[in-house]
């Protein structure tokens, strides 16, 4: 069998990984690099069959290029064809906005929702010579981990993979057994804090803000980390605003109750939460409600950008990160700096800032865990900063055959 890759290796973004074996090529993800301007695409492929992780862009946002003309089956579970959809045509709107030109077209996208076909955790389906099985991965809701079987060789790929409970899901399932592990490596040379200490310490932070009649505004990815953090933040629902991409991906998680640990709570708090409607309902929600979650997570866009110039010179506001921030983003910039600086516009921001580890991605340990489990001879790291040092530390302390390949690579197994 011959994989190629075709992006997210040796990088997070653009993930693209193609099989092949006789005449038969699956390709598991087809994502873009998030970069400011327009997204980048991974390298051209031709696939049979199409089988997406998860509803993050880096995994999904080049879908539709695959269906100009091609009409492939797409697999993936019903959660992310809803999430995936409303992150695409929310690309295709900010491509408006911007003045820019996508690889695809509205079409495009009209198209791969056509050929998709739905599954379930645990159901097997056929493709040629590869029967195929997702299992849970614990990463966002109906993220996916991808187990192949194919003339005898087992091959596991944790799309972006999270083995520990969080409030929203349960950890990840890892198979036994397998020959191959295709991993992520997003966190592979470092641990995070423990998850318990960062969800009390985000919980002081908003409380002593609270108790002094302070505002705290915190900027979140739609997709997982919202409601994440509305569970953390349960005892004060009735003081929380919700607004922007956060809201539709919270509706359309509930409605997909059966991929949380406890639907049950997150409606309770919902029903008590302010959702945001109207621009004019944005002012509301600065003056009656302390708690402020809004998008885009990394301040990029969204209108987390609408408070946090409303909030800017109030020295005794918070502004708390709870994600990844990639190193050009003004999330960063402002965590770093105290400047806040995208595209054209910059202001000083004179709140308190912290950021908080609740990430939803494996750390060090739990990787090595999963390679152990799997127990495979053939390891191949992606989708990390340090895909090269997490190979050479797997195949010191596993004696396995642990790769790291470039974009473009083709590796023989
Ligand atoms: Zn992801
Ligand atoms: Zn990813």
């Amino acid at each position: 069998m011959e994989i190629k890759f075709l992006g997210g290796s040796r990088e997070v973004g653009g993930n693209g990984f193609l099989l092949q074996e006789q005449k038969t090529r699956i390709l598991l993800d087809y994502g873009v690099r998030i970069k400011a301007g327009p997204p980048q695409m991974p390298l051209r492929a031709a696939p049979d069959a199409v089988v997406l992780s998860h509803a993050h862009l880096d995994h999904c946002g080049a879908l539709p290029v695959l269906y100009h003309g091609r009409k492939p089956p797409l697999y993936m579970t019903d959660v992310s064809l809803e999430l995936t959809i409303m992150l695409i045509k929310d690309s295709l709107k900010i491509a408006k906005n911007e003045g820019y030109k996508l690889h695809f077209s509205a079409a495009d996208v009209k198209d791969a929702i056509r050929y998709t076909k739905l599954v379930n955790y645990d159901e097997r389906f056929k493709e040629g010579p590869f029967r195929i099985m997702l299992s849970d991965a614990g990463h966002i809701p109906g993220s996916a981990g991808i187990q192949i079987e194919c003339s005898g060789l087992k091959i596991f790929y944790t799309g972006d993979i999270n083995t520990m409970d969080t409030q929203l899901l349960r950890g990840a399932v890892i198979p036994k057994n397998m020959d191959v592990l295709i991993t992520e490596c997003t966190y592979g040379m470092r641990d995070h804090p423990k998850r318990v200490k960062e969800e009390g310490r985000l919980l002081s932070s908003v409380e002593e803000a609270i108790s002094n009649n302070e505002r705290v505004l915190i900027p979140v990815f739609a997709i997982g980390r919202s409601q994440e953090v509305l569970l953390i933040l349960e005892k004060y629902a009735h003081k929380i605003a919700l607004d922007g991409m956060a809201k539709q991906a919270t509706e359309i998680i509930t409605y997909y109750s059966k991929y949380m640990k406890d639907a049950k709570k997150l409606k309770k708090i919902l029903n008590k939460v302010f959702w945001v409607r109207t621009k004019e309902e944005r002012d509301h929600a600065l003056e009656r409600y302390p708690i402020i979650i809004a998008t885009a997570g990394m301040l990029s866009g969204g209108p987390a950008l609408y408070y946090l110039r409303k909030m800017r010179d109030d020295v005794n506001a918070k502004v708390l990160f709870v994600g990844f921030l990639v190193d050009d983003s003004p999330g960063k910039i402002l965590l770093t700096t105290g400047h806040f600086l995208n595209n054209d516009d910059s202001y000083p921001v004179k709140c308190q800032l912290d950021r908080f580890d609740l990430s939803s991605h494996a750390g060090e340990t739990e990787l090595l865990k999963i390679i152990q489990k799997t127990n495979a001879h053939d390891v191949i790291c992606i989708h990390g900063d340090s895909c090269e040092s997490f190979a050479a530390m797997v195949s010191e302390k596993f004696g396995v055959k642990a790769h790291a390949p470039k974009r473009g690579d083709v590796l023989k197994i």
